[in-house]
């Protein structure tokens, strides 16, 4: 009798222990960058174990999917938590962005890593790792920025990839802090070339922002516009040029971030005619905003870098996701208060964070960055997919698989296959929803996009099995989240 008891017990306690590891997502559209089925998707723990009709196992919870897109989790190349910038820091930290992050449907996030001078690139990462590794709540992994460069520098890049760290970025501007001369850039493309790491660049021309901005504060402008003005895109498409040239001649792989002209997609496009291995980014703020939004009153919201440009650059860039020009849409999400002074309420507590308002009196003193980070997904549907733009695989390929593939996280990111990661979202293709400060999650007082209808959320996110998101609750916790050794195979796309 205990006997039989015992077996009931362990029996009856087996099924119950599956139903929490095994899930069936059933009868949706299940989306990949290579296609669409309506199929039904079994994982098991914490990883995808098939796709196909009719999956049965009676261990299995079974979700409900008739109507929705499957798809895997969004992976974000392009943010930056806690940055210190100017005198303030940005305001969503790994927890804050990265939760705000999954609410649309971003699993993955790339961050970066900070050198100071002086400092080594072990030490940056050190620092970075212990800032994010209790706080995140998505996958994560960084970019090593590469600001100060010399013999022990070099030695250290050699070593990058082995650890799992396969992308390292340099900069044109910011002359005296962040950016490097064009002959240290070319060293740092060709041992990039031989040791497996994709090189990111932040094209802009330093010297000529640095001479404009002297001689807009000795002109005595001090509003937002010439944040814009002093930062011309000329300078970003003649930046960009010069690197792709490098890129050319050490065969090198390049990504090129937020690419926010006309410009600088047009010699993207030519290089790769050319087989040059280039790759470029753009970001929702320059396919939606222009230099016009910087006259506001509240102009310096719309302050970045590079700046906002114009009508016919949106419109190009806008093209060049539609015609495969552009290889994938980050955010650049680096958020600041519009009014640091006054406090929001956030999680149950009072924030204030400077923010826009350092630089009421000057231009050169407002944050570069915007909030952006949450409505990627959710505005490249409604005004990508739902306009014809985008093809539904073309935008999984932008926002999710693309990003894994170039930065070393495929197929464990940024694919449904088995034996891929279980970041699954599960996407309302008809949910409709009006973006504002009051719903989002991103840490900060204000939003670019408020009052604006998007179609298209998602309904549940799950990462690495365990449901993050459902229908606009919160189920994630600090800390959950891994640093992602990337260590896939790496694909020029
Ligand atoms: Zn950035």
């Amino acid at each position: 009798m205990l006997f039989v008891l015992i077996i009931i017990l362990y029996k009856g306690s087996s099924k119950w222990i599956w139903f929490f590891m095994k899930k069936i997502f059933r009868g949706g559209s299940i989306v990949t960058a290579n296609g669409i089925q309506t199929a039904d998707l079994l994982i098991i723990e914490d990883k995808i174990d098939s796709i196909g009709t009719d999956l049965y196992d009676d261990e299995a919870e079974i979700i409900d999917c008739i109507g929705m897109i499957i798809m895997p989790g969004g992976v974000e190349p392009h943010a930056h938590f806690s940055l210190p910038m100017f005198d303030t820091i940005s305001s969503d930290n790994h927890y804050t962005g990265h939760r705000a992050a999954a609410f649309g449907g971003s699993t993955t996030v790339l961050d970066f890593t900070s050198q100071l001078p002086g400092q080594s690139l072990q030490a940056s990462i050190a620092n970075s790792i212990d800032q994010a590794s209790k706080s995140a709540a998505v996958d994560y992994s960084f970019h090593i920025n590469v600001t100060d460069f010399n013999a022990d520098i070099e030695k250290e890049i050699r070593t990058l990839s082995l650890q799992g760290f396969t992308s390292l970025k340099v900069f044109t501007a910011y002359n005296d802090t962040l950016r490097l001369l064009d002959e240290e850039i070319m060293s740092i493309l060709e041992v990039a070339r031989d040791h497996g790491l994709v090189v990111m660049i932040h094209a802009e021309d330093g010297d000529e922002i640095e001479n404009l901005v002297s001689k807009a504060l000795s002109d005595r402008h001090h509003e937002p516009i010439w944040h814009a003005r002093t930062r011309p895109s000329h300078g970003e498409v003649n930046a960009g040029k010069r690197v792709i040239d490098m890129v050319e001649e050490s065969d090198a792989i390049l990504y090129i971030v937020h690419i926010s002209t006309s410009g600088l997609l047009k010699q993207l496009v030519s290089g790769r005619r050319r087989g040059v291995r280039v790759m470029g980014e753009t970001c929702p703020q320059y396919l939606f905003f222009t230099e016009e939004n910087l006259l506001q009153s509240d102009g310096g919201k719309y302050v970045c870098s590079p700046p906002l440009r114009s009508l016919q650059d949106n419109t190009d860039l806008w093209e060049g996701l539609s015609d495969g020009s552009l290889q994938t849409v980050g955010t650049d999400h680096c958020p600041f208060f519009a009014n640091g002074k006054l406090p929001i309420e956030y999680d149950g507590d009072q924030v204030s964070i400077p923010g826009k308002e350092l630089g009421d009196d000057d231009f050169t003193k407002i944050p570069n960055g915007l909030p952006v980070i949450e409505h990627r997904m959710a505005l490249l549907w409604t005004f990508g997919v739902s306009t014809g733009k985008l093809s539904v695989e073309r935008f999984v390929e932008l926002v999710s698989t693309n990003p894994a593939k170039i930065f070393g996280l495929y197929p464990r990111k940024g694919a449904l296959m088995p034996g891929s990661d279980a970041d699954i979202v599960l996407w309302d293709p008809n949910k409709k929803h009006t973006i504002s400060v009051r719903s989002s999650h991103m840490r900060t007082d204000h939003d670019l996009w408020e009052g604006v209808e998007v179609e298209g959320m998602p309904k549940q996110v799950y990462l690495r099995g365990r449901l993050l998101v459902k229908n606009n609750n919160w189920f994630g916790q600090p800390g959950y989240g891994q640093l992602l050794k990337r260590d896939g195979d790496f694909q020029f796309v």
